[in-house]
């Protein structure tokens, strides 16, 4: 199996031929052709097998196509992050992979000043990653709307639900276990 075997398009293969990647790992090989298809997915895989790209490289792919129909404005996708470190990780993945792309990602997480990334997303982006806690935070506030938001993300699904996020999500749909 090869990158080339997925069907991605050219900028993203120069991307991972960049990243010094040869093979798409198991993940991978399995993931990018369902999300391609417009599919959900879940997806379990241990940390640093590549699970990253195994969702970026896809959603890098469908926006594109969206976005050169120039029917879609605003957030496209919403990738949420249990930490602030795994937000900018994914981020600067995100950055990477989309190297070549003209796609704008960027990330929010709490516990720094809220004006300069306000700022980034009031400037347009395509791809945002946030942690639940700021994302509500900023929803509350009326700053995003997800309106607009066509793929969705949940990392590390698990550890969200051990942090607690649970009870934000049972607010809004009480019927959620
Ligand atoms: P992740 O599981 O997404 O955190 O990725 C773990 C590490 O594997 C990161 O350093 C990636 O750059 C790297 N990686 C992702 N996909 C591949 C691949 N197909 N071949 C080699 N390394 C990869």
């Amino acid at each position: 199996m090869t990158f080339e075997n997925l069907n991605l398009k050219q900028s993203l293969l120069d991307s991972v031929k960049r990243e010094g990647y040869q093979t798409p790992t198991a993940i991978q090989f399995q993931s990018i052709p369902h999300i391609l298809n417009g599919r959900d997915l879940l997806g379990c895989a241990q940390t640093g097998t590549g699970k990253t790209a195994a969702f970026a490289l896809p959603l890098l792919q469908l926006i594109m196509q969206d976005k050169s129909t120039a029917k879609f404005r605003g957030i496209q996708a919403l990738i949420l992050a249990p930490t602030r470190e795994l937000a900018i990780q994914i981020n600067e993945s995100f950055k990477a992979y989309g190297k070549g792309t003209g796609l704008i990602n960027t990330c929010i997480y709490g516990g720094v000043k809220q004006a300069s990334q306000v700022s980034i997303l009031k400037r347009g982006v395509d791809i945002l990653i946030a942690t639940p806690g700021l994302l509500l935070d900023l929803l509350q506030q009326r700053i995003i709307e997800l309106d607009t938001i066509r793929y969705f993300v949940l990392d590390e699904a698990d550890r969200m639900l051990d942090m607690g996020f649970i009870d934000d999500i049972k607010k809004d749909h009480p019927q959620a276990s």
